[in-house]
């Protein structure tokens, strides 16, 4: 799992982030999304490639628990533009929009029969607990997927939360820069 950048729930990417889809959606969220999404891969999905030993077949967005119908927001954005082929999943109704824990059947991924190995890259907005991509991850594996990579673009911090207040301290200096990500960042 790699996320490409820290949230915190103050911040303009969080703001990003919660509105680029929606009924009221903002365009300049998400040309902005986007824009840090396509960027980011292309610079850094050899580092997720290096983990995994394979260049991803097939994407896939992690289902909204929400239960709207169609495709996803995130997988609305990104369109053809990554040249990999979406993979679809169905959710089990059972486990609401809030729940934070790992659910091995939360997720069934419909994976396309074929004979080559299937490598799938999952893409999600927002990691908080990460119960959801795990979730999905396994699902993945269980249905046949021979590797499985997540990219994230924000990984949410409560900046009320004790121990968040020293990462956010840490995190305060830098720039966000785009040349490095968090598998490259010691490099
Ligand atoms: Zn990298």
């Amino acid at each position: 799992m790699l996320p490409i950048s820290y949230s915190p729930r103050t911040g303009q990417h969080h703001h990003n982030l919660r509105s680029y889809k929606g009924a009221v959606r903002s365009e300049q969220a998400r040309w902005s999304l986007l824009a840090v999404l396509l960027l980011f891969l292309h610079d850094h999905l050899s580092c997720v490639t290096a983990y995994t030993g394979a260049a991803p077949t097939h994407a896939i967005a992690v289902p909204s628990t929400r239960s709207r119908p169609g495709s996803h927001p995130l997988a609305d954005l990104v369109g053809s533009r990554l040249d990999l082929p979406w993979i679809t999943s169905s959710v089990n109704s059972a486990y609401g929009p809030e729940n934070r824990d790992f659910h091995a059947d939360w997720f069934t991924p419909a994976l396309p029969t074929q004979q080559a190995p299937i490598h799938a890259l999952i893409l999600d907005d927002t990691w908080t607990t990460g119960a959801r991509v795990q979730s999905l991850a396994h699902a993945l594996k269980i249905a046949g997927a021979s590797t499985v990579a997540a990219v994230v673009l924000g990984r949410h911090i409560d900046p009320t939360y004790l121990p968040a207040k020293r990462l956010l301290g840490v995190i305060a200096g830098p720039v966000f820069d785009t040349t490095r990500c968090a598998v490259d960042a010691d490099a």
